[in-house]
């Protein structure tokens, strides 16, 4: 290991008040929380890849906060209560993107988002009747009166084959996570807040005088360096288990692929199906589609970032079939991200030993959870 000079222990490696595992949404935006809650913090983030390398920027960017086939299983699997939690969380959370950043800046798209389903679709006839239930319920988190609306008029409109119903909700949006995660880092380092990439936490021991910290780093072979803090917090997601073994994560691989664009691409908008198993949007005039892990459930329990042959064939038939039927496409880019899942939907934010905190499992809703996730953990740490 090569030495580290007096000057480098004194500023990149001086004693911190707290070192942030993982730099992800959930990373950057609880760095943020800290530093509105204590300017003065001396904070790091260290995060094991160049760039984050989880599903913070290999997600498929839906701002939404939940369509009806979804809430009506989540009211039934977590409860009413949770499930009307979560959702304001998640509408609170894009209430927040929107505050700090500019539309443009993310390339945020006010498209409105729907549900899709076919005549087949088990919960079409749940979602019709408890509609009004849901819009009411809606309205006390948004505002917004009726925001459920049976759409079915425009399926015709988007093109699509083989779908008989669709639910709008004007709210939902997308953006670009890729920005959206650059501009936090942005802002974050703006504060003050230090983010060292290609640094991996090992392991972490407390001390009287606080916490040390075990690194390595692939990227630099040899030099595994010490860092100490008084508060750590874990925002690893999916890959908490390494630090935290006893947490509730389940990792769960999600894949997408994204087409060349499409002249008249008649989609426009961020659209789920099947409970959520697929979601797609248009980017400009190219589609985007993911999902498709209820068809290889076994294999996508993993962290193993890696596209296969099973979804990607299952996700390229649900193109021919409902959304270019007869059209030409071309793939040009497919990919994959880890999410983590577990036994509860709700985000486990908690103090799970001595000054160490975890703030993780944002499932597939991290983009809209995070902000409000992080404000919790930060109330959380006393600073
Ligand atoms: C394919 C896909 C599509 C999705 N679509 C959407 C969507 O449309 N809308 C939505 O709201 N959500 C979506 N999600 C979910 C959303 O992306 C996640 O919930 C969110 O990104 C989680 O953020 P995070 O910061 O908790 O985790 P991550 O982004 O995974 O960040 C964790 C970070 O921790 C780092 N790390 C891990 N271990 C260590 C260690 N020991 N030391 C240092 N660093 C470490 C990792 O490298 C990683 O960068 C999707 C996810 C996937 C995979």
């Amino acid at each position: 290991m090569s030495q580290l000079s007096f000057w480098e222990k004194e500023s990149f490696f001086a004693p911190q008040d707290v070192i942030i595992a993982g730099s992800g949404f959930v990373g950057l935006w609880s760095a943020l929380q800290l530093k509105l809650k204590n300017p003065a913090c001396k904070i790091t983030i260290l995060e094991r890849g160049v760039i984050p390398t989880g599903a913070s920027t290999r997600n498929a960017g839906f701002s939404c906060f939940g369509s009806p086939g979804e809430l009506l299983v989540d009211a039934g699997t977590m409860g009413e209560e949770k499930m009307w939690q979560l959702v304001e969380m998640r509408y609170k959370g894009l209430l927040e993107i929107r505050e700090h950043f500019t539309e443009a800046s993310i390339d945020y798209d006010a498209c409105g988002g729907y549900e899709c389903f076919t005549q087949q679709s088990a919960d079409w006839n749940d979602c019709v009747t408890k509609m009004e239930w849901l819009n009411k319920g809606l309205q006390k988190i948004t505002g917004q009166q009726n925001l459920f609306k049976i759409a079915d008029e425009k399926i015709s409109h988007f093109g699509f084959k083989g779908f008989d119903h669709l639910i709008e909700n004007r709210l939902e949006a997308g953006l670009q996570p890729g920005k959206l995660i650059q501009a936090l880092l942005q802002k974050v380092q703006g504060m003050g807040v230090q983010v060292l990439t290609g640094i991996e936490i090992k392991s972490y021991q407390s001390h009287y005088h606080g916490i040390e910290l075990e690194t390595a780093t692939p990227l630099n072979e040899g030099n595994n360096f010490k860092f100490t803090t008084q508060q750590l917090l874990l925002c690893t997601n999916a890959f908490t288990q390494q630090l935290f073994p006893a947490a509730d994560i389940i990792p769960n691989r999600g894949q997408v692929l994204i087409t060349e664009p499409i002249s008249n691409l008649p989609i426009k908008g961020t659209f789920h199906f099947d409970k959520g198993y697929y979601y797609f949007r248009n980017v400009g005039n190219r589609l985007l589609l993911g999902g498709a892990r209820n068809k290889d459930f076994e294999n996508e329990n993993t962290n193993q970032m890696q596209t296969t042959t099973v979804i990607q064939a299952a996700l390229e038939q649900f193109i021919q079939q409902h959304l270019l039927p007869g059209t030409a496409y071309t793939i040009t880019d497919k990919w994959s991200g880890i999410m983590a899942m577990g036994k509860e939907k709700i985000p486990l934010i908690q103090l799970i030993s001595p000054n160490v905190f975890c703030c993780v499992r944002m499932s597939g809703m991290g983009v809209a959870l995070a902000p409000m996730a992080a404000k919790e953990v930060a109330a959380l740490m006393s600073l």
